[in-house]
């Protein structure tokens, strides 16, 4: 577990890989790029372009009705399509 220096938490903070965030956490991969995408989690790109998480950062996200929302909306979509 890579540790450095995170410029959102202003602190050095441990940085974990998408699949262990996702092991971590217990949600969908889909809604882990979410939170990545809406900023409520840290991320840093590694310079081999593998991008790692703030593992911190994890346990201050929202866990508010939009990320059920989605995750219910891509239940149904998986439904429908088979
Ligand atoms: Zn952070």
């Amino acid at each position: 577990m890579p540790r450095s220096f995170c410029t959102k938490c202003q602190q050095p903070a441990d940085f974990i890989t998408i699949r262990q965030a996702v092991d971590l956490t217990g949600v969908s991969r889909s809604t882990m790029y979410y939170w990545m995408k809406k900023g409520w989690i840290h991320w840093t790109v590694m310079p081999s372009g593998r991008r790692l998480i703030c593992r911190d950062s994890l346990f201050q996200a929202p866990r508010s009705l939009t990320d059920v929302l989605v995750e219910a909306s891509e239940v149904l979509s998986r439904y429908k399509a088979s």
